[in-house]
């Protein structure tokens, strides 16, 4: 890639794609975009860095006052460092440490979702399923508790979810006492296949998390800024998590960086006048003015330009298309805000697409059986039917 306009990704030798997969789900206002170009270069002419223990400045506490506005009601503090996985081993940290420091002692393990993915440092690793991520590390990792997220997609009936829920309260009633958190991407698990699953979910583990002294963490690194056709995927289920992380699409890709939001509760443990209840995690580049400026300006552009609607257009025109999409070979069709997945039979039905989908004009990559679209939230209409008929020429054709 030379350069970038909008969702148009140009090659140094001269062809042009259609950006379907946001670069990695966080390029959402497309690529040179004028007022965030200008939100960087206006921070860099003030000063591009400066260290934030002792210091702070605007560009932090603006975006830490905005995120706590935007989020769910009770996150009321803001954590700030370099990267999705880091965000989650803050999350983590925060988690443990919550409980020792108000008096609990051995609630230490870590409850998450099976096919979950939560970052490839080594916590984050511990938390996420097996993959081909995590498989040379196995015999390191040490493991705390998986559960299934319930079957039948966002709509699921409440039987079906309760299934799911009791599972959780049978785990939690027995092992509350060396448990620290439950950690989930809220409706959508993304790189681990985009399953979806019902809000009830949530909501009930919300309040059995809250009934057996567990924290409920979630992890919005993917989910977050509108992804699922809420600003937050916690709105969907109407929940407010204890902590809750947001990477990705924060910068809207311009800078790698990330927030770990936690309530009010979470945050007073660690206060203190020594170092023993503090949160000892100091990243360098923690709340980088640049980083800050620009995601200031994202959620600005967010707001002021009805993205919410946009998206809406985005889902009612991938569930259309994927209405017509047949084939022996789908197993699945799911889609959700500004996410759309069909789930093949296997991994080999999709073996030549980026290269098929590339000669069409088009940069997407399947994970695994799954060929997915994840737009920028500013494609038009006729960019995004591209895409989509890219991906339905692909199926037809499987014999
Ligand atoms: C991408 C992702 C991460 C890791 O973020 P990085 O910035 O790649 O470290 C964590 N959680 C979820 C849900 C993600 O999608």
């Amino acid at each position: 890639m030379v350069s970038g306009e909008g969702v148009m990704m140009h090659l140094e030798d001269g062809r042009s794609l259609i950006d379907g997969i946001s670069s990695w789900w966080a390029v959402i206002h497309g690529y040179n975009h004028p007022a965030l170009n200008a939100a960087l270069l206006t921070q860099a002419n003030k000063f591009a860095h400066v260290m934030l223990g002792g210091m702070t400045h605007n560009p932090a506490l603006d975006l830490a006052a905005t995120l706590v506005r935007i989020t769910p009601e009770g996150l009321n503090h803001v954590f700030f460092s370099d990267s999705g996985s880091i965000g989650v081993e803050v999350a983590l940290k925060m988690s443990i440490q919550y409980w020792k420091n108000i008096g609990y002692n051995g609630k230490s393990k870590i409850i998450s979702l099976k096919n979950g993915y939560h970052g490839d440092t080594f916590k984050a690793m511990e938390v996420s399923d097996d993959s081909d991520f995590t498989r040379a590390f196995s015999d390191v990792l040490r493991r705390g508790y998986i559960l299934d997220i319930p079957e039948g997609g966002f709509d699921a009936d409440a039987a079906v979810v309760k299934q799911a829920t009791d599972k959780l309260e049978a785990l939690l009633q027995r092992e509350h006492q060396n448990i620290a958190a439950f950690i989930v991407e809220p409706i959508v698990q993304c790189a681990g296949g985009f399953n979806i699953y019902s809000p009830l979910y949530l909501k009930t583990a919300r309040e059995l998390c809250t009934k057996y002294n567990v924290l409920f963490v979630f992890d919005e690194v993917a989910t977050g800024f509108g992804r699922t056709g809420k600003l937050f995927a916690a709105e969907h289920a109407g929940v407010t998590p204890d902590i809750m992380i947001l990477g990705k699409a924060l910068t809207a890709g311009y800078m790698g960086h990330a927030a770990t939001l936690a309530t009010s509760a979470v945050f007073d443990s660690f206060l203190g006048d020594n170092y023993e209840k503090a949160l000892m995690h100091g990243p360098t580049f923690m709340a980088n003015p640049l980083a800050c400026a620009v995601a200031l300006q994202s959620i600005s552009i967010i707001e002021e330009e009805q993205y919410l609607q946009k998206i809406d257009k985005i889902q009612s025109i991938i569930r259309e298309q994927f209405d017509s999409f047949t084939s022996p070979a789908i197993v699945a069709k799911r889609s959700i805000g500004a996410i759309g997945a069909i789930e093949m039979k296997d991994a080999a039905c999709l073996s030549g697409f980026k290269e098929f989908s590339q000669q069409h004009g088009v940069w997407l990559r399947p994970i695994g059986n799954v060929l997915y679209l994840m737009p920028p939230y500013i494609i038009s209409e006729k960019e995004l039917l591209t895409i989509l008929q890219v991906m339905k020429d692909w199926i037809q054709q499987i014999k």
